[in-house]
């Protein structure tokens, strides 16, 4: 009986070449369709409920080579560029956007890396840059040394340079939130625009354009309030980020019943799968690059290929 299913990941889809920052990391809208192509022959798309009817009951077998597409940030492409393709070749997409960006029209401060990076190519000039304005917290906040942050912040990342792997992960998870949140504030204000409600308009989906995926037969799951590292947050603060999550879903008209997580930076810990234990969250979806094979790995912690491991 087959227990593999293939789930892939993806983030941005579009026309990278004719768009603003053509330096974004993402998938062009000509490869994702080639990519759609090779997915058709070699694999069969199935649905979200089709995977869980699969991990509910040992009857239910899954169809050769089953794959699952999921998209993660609820960014506008997914509804102008992915939708439209999805939705014509009949296949479902699992679509996870984080509530507060779609909400309060706020830019995540990952994405605001993303693109003070796609518009300063040069990592190492923005790592000084931060190091200088470093320098007016350091006191107020007990800030470690530069070296204690660069070694903290070494691990090696897939995709991404040495210094562009620093200076994400001392933007995103190292610095103090407030002194970290208000240096990423400054080199967007400075780099990117001053108009972050316009920015964010741009970049997510809004409410009527979701609701209209989900309309269409696609999933729509949590992806967190406000995009946090779930493993790096304290048990209570994992409650209000999955709470204020669902409360999301049931404002989007998806509802509460039959909901799945997709953890921010694939961040989870034991506190954050037992509340959603509790919260009867039916699939969990990480980052980790495997195939996921059902008698293996637990519902709520699946693993996710990038779209980058497949050929397009
Ligand atoms: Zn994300």
């Amino acid at each position: 009986m087959n227990r593999l299913i293939t789930i892939v990941m993806y983030h941005y889809v579009r026309d990278l070449e004719r768009s603003r920052f053509p330096a974004i990391k993402g998938l062009s809208v000509e490869r994702f369709c080639r990519q759609l192509d090779y997915i058709e022959a070699r694999y069969t798309p199935i649905t979200i409920e089709k995977l869980q009817g699969a991990l509910e009951s040992r009857e239910e077998d899954l169809p050769p080579n089953p794959i699952l597409l999921t998209f993660d940030d609820g960014y506008s492409d997914h509804f102008l560029n992915v939708f439209p393709l999805l939705d014509a070749r009949g296949i479902q997409g699992c679509f996870f956007p984080p509530a507060q960006a779609i909400l309060e029209h706020k830019v995540l401060d990952v994405n605001k890396i993303q693109f003070v990076l796609a518009v300063v190519p040069d990592a190492g000039a923005l790592l000084d840059e931060v190091f200088i304005s470093l320098a007016e917290f350091r006191k107020e906040h007990a800030l470690k040394s530069r070296e204690a942050y660069l070694l903290a912040a070494k691990e090696e990342h897939r995709y991404d340079t040495r210094e562009v792997t620093v200076l994400k992960r001392l933007l995103q998870r190292e610095l103090p939130e407030t002194v970290r949140r208000e240096i990423v504030r400054r080199l967007f204000t400075e780099h990117v625009t001053t108009d972050e409600v316009g920015f964010a308009c741009e970049l997510y989906m809004s409410m009527d354009q979701i609701a209209c995926l989900w309309r269409h037969g696609m999933h729509i799951g949590c992806h967190g309030y406000t995009h946090a590292w779930l493993n790096h947050v304290s048990p209570e603060d994992q409650v209000v980020e999955i709470d204020r999550s669902l409360d999301f879903l049931q404002k989007l008209g998806v509802g509460k019943d039959n909901w799945t997580m997709c953890y921010p930076y694939g961040g989870f810990n034991d506190s954050l799968v037992h509340l959603l234990r509790e919260r009867h969250c039916r699939l969990g979806f990480t980052v980790e690059a495997h195939v996921a094979d059902l008698d293996v790995y637990d519902r709520l912690t699946l693993p996710r290929v990038d779209t980058n491991d497949l050929p397009s």
